[in-house]
């Protein structure tokens, strides 16, 4: 969700007449878009943005601002805390960035102008506000040649209160976009050349249920899934993120019935203990879970369920992360992000008593995560010998001699072959191996 928030930013500053660059010794704004989910990416983003201030030894008129959830959580304290900051933009502020950035950069440079000796710096800019409608304006890309796949921002914001999760405070009410918004954004993608789309949301699912009416039965995500499903040019359609609740069975029944959807959810499970997901505020209990992944592999059969876990939530027992690796081992996840619990400000969580030792956590998610490998390798090696349909992304990321893609249940496969042959091309690949989480085969049939 940054990236695509920081591609929306991204837009509007070449819009502006900009360029971009990753070069931060030669860029006149440095803007850094910040996450909240763990302490340490706050703090990582506080060093970095620290460190960057020498650049104002050189460049008196460079503009410092963060962006996104710590942004948005911290607010004006962070002007304190790193004297150099010009701008803390919020969730709900990405379009008017530019504004902002523009803005000073302009009353510098004229005051530089008038004299070279002048302080540079003015107001500092801090805009955490709520905005109506402010979902509608993540709507504009910044394709590259040869882009295959895309992100779509559908809403934003959470309504739940998981009690180790900051995302409310720092994103919002839940606030989606209408359909006919998403289905033109999707058009002009698939005018582009994409052929992949990656629906966005804290929780898909829920996508539009407080602002649009159910049809026929089917919720607003459903009938959102459809209308996609039917712009030309678009081959495969995933989403991500869903959640337990409102995954009802019109959304298993579109799997059976929408071929496009790929054959992979990344479903966040967070515990295999009722006790555990009553602390984290989860409103399901292990059996709904289990009931609507069952289903889902009923609707789907070829479908890969990875998911998120955290090991180590207070006074999470033996017994309690037994029944997370229990429920690993009976839905063989084929990967699964497994977090070790910590503490967020301002969360329930984080008063809790019976917090654990970090050594408890560490170990717990050595465990977990070496059951996770063990099935992941198993299902990869099940795959070697077999023929996969892949969609051909581009260069491999580790390896530009190589070309990769993306099977359906969201493997990645590696081949070598002529980018201007197989770039962009749902295409067949002979699997002859794998490493750990990667598949390796020869090209074969370009499908289309
Ligand atoms: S569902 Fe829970 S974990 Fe997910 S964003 Fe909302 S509050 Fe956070």
């Amino acid at each position: 969700m940054n990236e695509r928030d920081t591609e929306q930013v991204a837009r509007m500053f070449t819009e502006g007449g900009y360029t971009l660059t990753t070069d931060e010794s030669v860029a006149d704004a440095i803007l850094v878009n910040t996450c909240s989910v763990r302490d340490q990416a706050e703090q990582k983003a506080i060093g970095k943005m620290r460190n960057m201030g020498t650049h104002r030894r050189t460049k008196p008129h460079v503009v410092y601002g963060f962006m996104g959830c710590m942004a948005q959580s911290r607010g004006a304290e962070l002007f304190a805390s790193i004297p150099h900051l010009d701008l803390v933009v919020g969730t709900q502020k990405y379009h008017k960035v530019f504004d902002y950035v523009d803005g000073i950069l302009k009353q510098r440079m004229e005051r530089r102008m008038d004299d070279p000796s002048l302080a540079m710096y003015g107001e500092n800019v801090c805009d955490v506000e709520e905005e109506a409608g402010s979902q509608n304006t993540i709507r504009d890309h910044l394709t590259k040649e040869k882009q295959v796949s895309a992100f779509v921002s559908i809403m934003q914001g959470c309504n739940m209160r998981c009690s180790f999760c900051i995302v409310p405070d720092t994103r919002g009410r839940e606030r989606s976009r209408p359909i006919p918004h998403i289905v033109e954004e999707v058009k002009r993608l698939a005018d582009k050349g994409v052929r992949e789309v990656n629906l966005l949301g804290q929780i898909v699912n829920l996508y539009g249920r407080t602002e649009f009416p159910h049809v026929n039965g089917k919720s607003p995500f459903v009938q959102l899934l459809e209308a996609v499903h039917q712009v030309d040019g678009i081959e495969r359609i995933r989403f991500i993120s869903p959640h337990p609740i409102g995954y009802r069975d019109d959304l298993v029944a579109a799997f059976a019935e929408l071929p496009k959807l790929c054959s992979h959810i990344h479903f966040p499970m967070q515990s295999g203990s009722d006790r555990i997901l009553k602390l984290m505020r989860r409103p399901y209990k292990h059996e709904k879970f289990m009931e609507i992944c069952r289903k889902m592999k009923a609707s789907r059969p070829d479908l890969a369920i990875t998911t998120d876990i955290i090991v180590g939530f207070p006074t999470e027992t033996e017994e309690d992360f037994q029944a997370s690796i229990d429920t690993v081992k009976e839905v063989e996840f084929s990967n699964a992000f497994v977090f070790r619990y910590s503490k967020r400000r301002n969360t329930p969580a984080a008063e809790m008593e019976g917090q654990l030792d970090e050594s408890v956590k560490e170990e717990r998610n050595q465990r977990l995560l070496a059951v996770v490998n063990e099935i992941a390798i198993a299902q990869n090696q099940s795959c070697v010998g077999t023929v996969q349909k892949i969609l051909c992304e581009g260069y491999s990321r580790y390896n530009e001699a190589r070309l990769s893609g993306r099977t359906s249940q969201n493997r990645i496969v590696v081949f070598e072959g002529d980018l201007a042959k197989y770039g962009g091309r749902l295409m067949e690949v002979k699997i002859d191996s794998q490493s750990g989480f990667t598949l390796y085969g020869e090209p074969g049939v370009i499908i289309s």
